[in-house]
């Protein structure tokens, strides 16, 4: 089978590899849809090596040819001995959570397995990802995907989505809320489209023109360019001087971070989604004044994942939408190309 690999330097290979057979409890996937992701940015850009050196999990890769691809979608093709037939059968239309854990620590067992004692073997990572005609993971990584549903929608639950679903779940938001969200690419598109569908109203923010104008097809109510008015006095205009209740961040750096925080009313709350970097406030008037309540919020477990899922089907929430460029595996190094500008929108293979 043919398998997709970061090799840093803006290079991707697509390399041969053989195809995968299911040992016990494991099933092979044969791919549908492979989502792109802001985080392959950085192996495409530094390679795979030298990203999990600076994540500190350099001497968990499992092979120097790892094939890249984090939020795989597809059917079931073969299973090993030992599934339970109730569970999955060949032919099932299914999402990978692409973390698999010990699954006997308290993380596995409540469905967060990134966050397990042991150590998470992260798929399109450490472990083969979905950027492949064929993945093999434990069937308990396995996640059904609903009939409404297309494979290209079951990649974007599979990361993004997912990330933006679980922040709205940790902020506990409801249609009593008004919602500022930083950064409007994948993730905080999928945030406002969500809030949008749960009756909450959403306020958009981004530095990128194109983005700013297309946030209204997902939902956002105001979309404020953060280049031409300061974010933060918008948001207070259009709140009546007192702020959103909640904001989420998934733009990152420090300037947005802050201004997510600031945009809130006093008894806010904010999740901080955007990974790496900083974040600086004044403690007393930004956060301990204000009685606001920050977190930090790391994607999603994978009940959310199903019940993510299950609230697009039954919402006919169209997160296709998030995707402005679909690609063969053969065009992975034009794909990557486009992907590195981060002009547009999402990207996904599909098989
Ligand atoms: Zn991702
Ligand atoms: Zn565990």
């Amino acid at each position: 089978m043919r398998g997709m690999i970061f090799r840093g330097a803006r290079e991707v290979e697509l390399a041969h590899f053989d195809d995968p057979t299911p040992g016990p409890g494991e099933a092979v996937i044969e791919m549908k849809a492979s989502g792109m992701c802001g985080t392959d940015l950085h192996y495409y850009r530094h390679g795979m090596a030298a990203s999990l050196e600076m994540l500190g999990l350099k001497d968990r890769i499992e092979s120097d040819r790892i094939i890249g691809g984090h939020e795989p979608c597809g059917v079931v093709a073969a299973l090993g001995p030992g599934v339970d037939s109730k569970a999955f059968r060949v032919g099932d239309r299914v999402m990978v959570f692409h973390y698999e854990g010990c699954r006997h620590c308290d993380h596995c067992r409540t469905g967060w397995t990134q966050l397990c004692d042991h150590g998470a073997r992260i798929h399109g990572v450490l472990a083969h990802g979905g950027h492949a005609d064929y993945m093999k993971v434990p069937v308990s990584s396995l996640v059904h995907l609903p009939q409404e549903m297309s494979f290209a929608g079951g990649a974007a639950v599979a990361c993004g989505t997912g990330t933006a679903y679980g922040a709205l779940l940790r902020l506990d938001i409801s249609a009593r809320d008004t919602l500022a969200v930083y950064g409007l690419g994948p993730v905080g598109l999928s945030v406002a489209q969500l809030a949008a569908a749960m009756g909450v109203e959403v306020f958009g923010v981004d530095i990128s023109a194109a983005r700013v104008a297309r946030a209204k097809d997902f939902g956002v109510t105001h979309a404020i360019d953060a280049t031409q008015s300061d974010p933060v006095a918008e948001i207070l205009k259009l709140t009546g001087g007192k702020g959103a209740s909640c904001a989420v961040e998934c733009a990152g750096g420090e300037l947005p971070r802050a201004q997510a925080v600031r945009s809130t009313k006093v008894w806010g709350r904010i999740a901080l989604v955007a990974v790496g970097g900083n974040l600086v406030l004044d403690a007393m008037k930004d956060l301990i004044g204000k009685q606001r309540q920050l977190l930090g919020s790391f994607t999603f477990s994978e009940v959310d994942m199903k019940a993510c899922a299950s609230f697009i089907a039954t919402r006919g929430i169209e997160v296709d939408r998030l995707f402005t460029d679909t690609w063969r595996l053969d065009q992975a190094a034009q794909a990557y190309a486009h992907f590195d500008q981060q002009a547009g929108g999402k990207g996904v293979f599909l098989f």
